[in-house]
């Protein structure tokens, strides 16, 4: 017999993706002021580029793992076009407005 997955859950995953949203740009913002920084101090642009490879397996990483998953079928909740914005300004993503995975057509209660 199947969970039937519930609202609350998956409001939870989609916050939890909103927060992870936050912490990407500033992720790549910092990699890249680190990498600038050494190119500059160091007057080496290779020795720059080298810095930015950390940040970018990071952010590679938060990306997958902080994706909201349909409880059901593990599908990404944020589909293609979605604006979810910000943890602190969520914009309403089709999730949201259905209350359904937009892949296995489950509906959330
Ligand atoms: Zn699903």
């Amino acid at each position: 017999m199947e969970r039937q997955p519930r609202w609350d859950d998956v409001k939870k995953e989609l916050s939890r993706g909103r927060a992870a949203g936050r912490a990407g740009p500033w992720l790549l913002g910092t990699s890249l002021a680190a990498g600038l920084l050494v190119a500059l101090a160091g007057r080496s642009p290779s020795a720059g580029l080298t810095m930015l490879v950390p940040g970018a397996l990071l952010w590679l990483i938060l990306r997958a793992t902080t994706q909201p998953r349909c409880p059901a079928c593990g599908a990404g909740l944020f589909v293609r076009g979605d604006r979810p914005g910000t943890a602190a300004r969520p914009r309403e993503v089709r999730v949201e407005r259905e209350r359904r995975c937009p892949a296995c057509g489950v509906s959330f209660v």
